[in-house]
């Protein structure tokens, strides 16, 4: 007989065609197995009974045994309604119900006098609380042993076609009867033992209907841990493959370009976490396994210095380097503050990207061939480019989020072996997601800022507050500072923010006029040398304001410019926010954030801007912004379904995260191939599970 887990859902006793269109549509539910993955999202205790004088309006659902005495229809039209009067000892309520059907009627009136219970959550209304669309049940009704019945996330669609929470454990049930006995074992009887873990078929069973409260806490445990463990053990696979795979070029040399740089021109003392960098760098470099790490750093931590100093690594073993960077204003930025440290050792240095004329272009190809260039700078031009290196030895990519698998694989084939590989990112991810979205690298997290900085202070302030913020603005440029002003621009193409923007350059040149003031603008619709003009005079110090979207978002440093205002801050993610924060405090001076909102703001965006205002510490709101969104919406794993975690939480979940972490780890280390006969209900699961995951790998 066919597998009844891979039927599809219509099959399913009391779905039929039309359900199982809208459980596809809203939950993805195409199979019998589908379902099964459909998890309660919490439990009622239906041991446990109301009475009436209990009750208040914000109780969440709950039962109460009375009977009705009596049912009327009342009001016209749309707003026309059965109500009912239920009592129990100690009180009345009302029942509505809307839009009946003279079936259900009927069955009402059966029950007039009846004992029943109804099941629902109480309002209230005009003083009075009623229960609207409450379950009934008579009263003889079978319960679970435990009393505990699940509760499915379901969805208004669904409901107005009758799914309700009592159709959702109909047809758990049934699936249950249809398929709980083709449930297969995935994890070997030694890991279960180990960890503790009840069997995958009770695990399915007691998480829809828990026999008790210990069985369904076992019952996720169970789930969660398989959740993770498979999770781990394909970025295990991956890693392990990686490792195998790419051969690259060991540097075994510390030299002249090192050592002179490092003793007499390294302007300050490395921070402990750039030393601690240096050294694991130089440690991969040292071999001949390419090195895949991931360079992880707030804004301002000095990731730049460590990158070159890597570079310098490479020289001294005779290679070539090169840094790609997101934009043409970072490639032009890294290039300038670059070339100056590259003078002073006496290395070659060229930048290209999509504006280099073609003569000058010219002349880096024949120069990166010969090897009389030692690296080179740019943005992805670099890599659609038909550059040829004499030889490649590292490759630095900053924020790397926005390079894609295509890319990274050009650079590969850009030598005879592939570089060795840092990707440098500012965007701060919770230790956790970090170990999930980049499995297949090392990371490396500078966690610590260069001394001396003084912490930027940041505050809310609404729209109407304006003109005291241009006043504290003008003081500012007064001392000689300079300013940001960002506006959000979701969408380059959007003409409303671009509206916005546009206006708010207008009223900005208005209340800073010339020719006292200079206020420069850039954004994505320009050219890149216009804009690459306008961000000159502004690092040149010709204009002291900065209008812009964020375009400036990642890496742009001018140490003078000491006030970012974000305006409509309201509207941008945290991460973000962080990320713009990040351009001023570059200095010595005392920098300011001030983030505009609007004089309204709701919940979550309050929660933004006030957690911005209370820590500079990146990691500090990398966790708030995994609480306020989940793991799913933390930078651009939405459409990677990686993080995409039936029943495991990345944050609550932790200990149970790490020791499936630890139990992948050791199978691989005992059974890499997974071959040994314990091990075949793993490797079955896996192999099918592996091969999804895959695909979605090499994205950093
Ligand atoms: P990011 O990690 O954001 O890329 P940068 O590499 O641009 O940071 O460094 C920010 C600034 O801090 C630069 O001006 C850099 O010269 C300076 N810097 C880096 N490391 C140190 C240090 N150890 N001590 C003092 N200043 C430093
Ligand atoms: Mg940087």
């Amino acid at each position: 007989m066919k597998n009844p887990l891979l039927l599809s859902i219509e099959y399913l006793k009391g779905v039929g065609p039309q359900r199982a269109e809208i459980l596809r549509s809203e939950f993805g539910i195409f199979r019998f197995r589908d379902l099964l993955y459909h998890f309660p999202f919490r439990y009622v205790d239906r041991t446990k009974f109301y009475t009436i004088s209990e009750v208040t309006s914000t109780a969440t659902e709950i039962q109460i045994k009375g009977k009705i005495t009596s049912l009327r229809e009342v009001g016209e039209g749309r707003k026309k309604r059965l109500v009912g009067n239920f009592i129990d000892d100690t009180g009345e309520v009302e029942l509505v119900w809307f839009r009946t059907t003279k079936w259900q009627v009927e069955k009402f009136r059966s029950l007039i006098q009846k004992s029943i219970t109804i099941y629902g959550k109480p309002n209230l209304f005009n003083n009075k609380l009623s229960f609207t669309h409450p379950e009934i049940e008579e009263e003889s009704s079978e319960k679970s042993s435990s009393g505990l019945l699940p509760v499915y996330s379901n969805t208004e669609k669904a409901l107005k076609r009758g799914i309700n929470t009592r159709v959702w454990q109909k047809m758990q049930a049934e699936v249950w009867i249809q398929v709980g006995n083709y449930i297969k074992e995935n994890l070997s009887e030694e890991l279960c033992r180990k960890y503790g873990l009840t069997s995958r078929k009770a695990a399915f069973k007691n998480i829809h209907f828990p026999d008790s409260t210990e069985a369904l806490e076992a019952a996720r445990k169970r789930l969660k841990f398989e959740e993770f463990f498979f999770l781990h053990l394909s970025l295990q696979a991956q890693k392990a493959h990686g490792k195998r795979n790419f051969r690259s070029f060991a540097f075994t040399q510390i030299g002249n370009y090192f050592n002179d740089f490092y003793k007499n021109h390294l302007g300050f003392e490395l921070t402990n976490a750039q030393k601690r960098a240096v050294k694991e760098i130089r440690a991969d470099l040292g071999k001949e396994v390419q090195m895949n790490r991931l360079l992880q750093g707030d804004v301002g931590s000095g990731k730049t210095i460590v990158a070159f100093l890597s570079i310098l690594i490479a020289a001294d073993n005779g290679f070539q380097s090169l840094l790609m960077a997101p934009t043409e204003i970072l490639a032009q930025q890294h290039y300038n503050g670059l070339k100056e440290e590259a003078d002073k050792i006496g290395l070659n240095i060229a930048l290209l990207t999509g504006s280099t004329p073609k003569s000058a272009r010219k002349i880096i190809h024949e120069q990166l061939e010969s090897g009389e260039l030692d690296m080179l700078v740019g943005t992805h031009a670099l890599i659609e480019d038909k550059v040829q290196f004499k030889n490649l030895g590292l490759a630095i990519i900053d924020e790397q989020h926005r390079f894609g698998v295509a890319q990274r694989a050009k650079l590969w084939r850009k030598g005879k072996r592939p570089p060795h590989i840092l990707v440098m990112t500012a965007t701060p991810i919770p230790r956790t997601l970090a170990m999930t979205i980049y499995g297949d690298l090392d990371a490396t997290v500078i966690d610590e800022l260069p001394a001396g900085r003084k912490p930027i202070k940041t505050v809310h302030r609404k729209d109407k507050d304006r003109l005291v913020v241009f006043k504290f603005i003008k003081d500012e440029i007064q001392k000689g500072r300079q300013a940001y002003i960002v506006y959000p621009l979701i969408e380059e193409s959007d003409k409303m923010d671009y509206k916005d923007l546009m206006d708010g350059y207008e009223s900005i040149t208005r209340a800073f006029p010339l020719p006292e003031y200079a206020v420069s603008i850039v954004h994505g619709q320009m050219k890149p040398a216009d804009k690459e003009y306008e961000m000159q005079r502004f690092v040149k110090g010709e204009t002291q304001i900065m209008v812009a979207t964020t375009v400036i978002e990642v890496g742009v440093n001018v140490p003078n410019a000491s006030i970012m205002v974000i305006e409509s801050s309201e509207k941008f993610g945290l991460s973000q926010l962080h990320q713009l924060r990040g351009r001023v405090g570059r200095g010595a001076e005392q920098s300011y954030c001030i983030l505009m909102t609007a004089d309204k703001l709701n919940e979550v965006a309050f929660k933004r801007v006030s957690t911005m205002c209370e820590t500079n510490d990146g990691f500090r709101i990398a966790e708030v912004d995994l609480e306020l969104r989940g793991p799913g919406n933390v930078m651009g794993t939405q459409q990677s379904g990686l993080l995409d975690f039936k029943i495991a939480d990345l944050k609550a979940d932790k200990p149970i995260f790490l020791a499936a972490k630890n139990a992948a780890e050791w199978l691989i280390e005992t059974d890499p191939s997974l071959s040994h006969p314990s091990n075949q209900n793993i490797r079955a699961f896996f192999d099918a599970f592996h091969k999804k995951q895959l695909s979605w790998a090499l994205i950093s």
